[in-house]
């Protein structure tokens, strides 16, 4: 896994120099605050975060009198941490449960990057020592499976597919069985993110996930949303908090970014911890997500 605090450090993500010189003046101005305040909501901290992290920033900074840039860096650091929620669980649940595997289901609008983190995610899991079958229940595109295919022979896991125009639910439902039969500990399944009607989102969403436990329990249902879309990709990610029961959000793209703090925004507008990050394309370009050192990142 990529050092997560020198990789953001080294992006776009991070808000860098202009901000850390203005912590560095000599007394911060009305005009100063302004600055800081402006430099988070351009990275999508988003307005209510950004307010409450200025007004508490601003009355430590008042307490300290003669705070240091350095002491305002580490205060801004702690405060984007507790926005983060630095205690939140955001361990993955992939263990096998009542002897079955546990399956993971990954959602997600076409194009935020589902099977690449699906591809990644198995890489993971091997590397813990883990056994895996992939489930390429995104039909739709031939694409997708092969796709798919292609991580899951580079990682070393099996890949079930079916037709292509299949029913994604039986792809899933014989990827979760495959899974049972050979007992494997994971089945990760890679869905379709058409997103044409929003009741048949939520009708096929729903449909794989209760075929699936026919078979085996779904341990962790996660959105992968990318980090580019802002504020837009929040609207849509309801959508699907809506129509599954999503245990987790995997934030991709971020090494393509300025706007690091849209995971800020993402958790405070779904409540739904940031369990993953993308950073890049490659297979080991996952992050489990850690509060406080995505803050120390963030801001460089
Ligand atoms: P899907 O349609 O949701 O399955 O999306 P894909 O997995 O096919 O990804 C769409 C594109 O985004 C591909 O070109 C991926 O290589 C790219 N991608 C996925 N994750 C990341 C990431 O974390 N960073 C970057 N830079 N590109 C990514």
């Amino acid at each position: 896994l990529v050092r997560l605090r020198s990789r953001l450090a080294r992006s776009q993500s991070s808000l860098g120099r202009g901000l850390l010189t203005v912590l560095a003046r000599e007394r911060l101005t009305e005009d100063d605050w302004e600055e800081i305040e402006e430099t988070l909501l351009a990275a999508d901290v988003g307005v209510a975060a950004t307010t409450e992290i200025v007004e508490r920033l601003r009355t430590q900074a008042m307490v300290l009198a003669t705070a240091s840039g350095e002491e305002l860096r580490a205060l801004l650091v702690r405060e984007l941490t507790a926005v983060l929620g630095p205690d939140l669980d955001r361990s993955l649940a992939v263990d096998r449960h009542d002897g079955r595997p546990g399956v993971v289901l990954v959602v997600g609008v076409n194009g935020a990057g589902k099977t690449t983190t699906v591809g990644k995610i198995a890489r993971v899991l091997v590397g813990d020592g883990r056994s895996v079958v992939l489930g390429a229940a995104d039909t739709f595109r031939a694409a997708a499976a092969d796709q798919l295919e292609t991580w899951g022979e580079r990682v070393g896991v099996l890949t079930v597919r079916g037709r292509e125009g299949a029913d994604p639910a039986s792809v899933a439902f014989e990827a979760a069985r495959t899974g049972v039969e050979a007992e494997v500990d994971t089945v990760v399944v890679d869905t379709a993110g058409r997103l044409h009607t929003k009741s048949g989102l939520m009708d096929e969403l729903g449909k794989i996930k209760r075929v699936v436990e026919k078979q085996s329990p779904v341990t962790e249902v996660l959105l992968v949303l990318d980090a580019t879309t802002g504020q837009n990709g929040v609207i849509q990610a309801r959508v699907f908090t809506e129509a599954v029961d999503v245990t987790g959000i995997v934030l991709t793209k971020l090494d393509g970014t300025a706007k690091g703090g849209i995971v800020i925004s993402v958790q405070r507008e779904l409540g739904i911890p940031v369990k993953l990050i993308g950073l890049g394309e490659g297979a080991d370009d996952l992050a489990p997500f850690e509060a406080e050192e995505f803050a120390e990142g963030l801001v460089g």
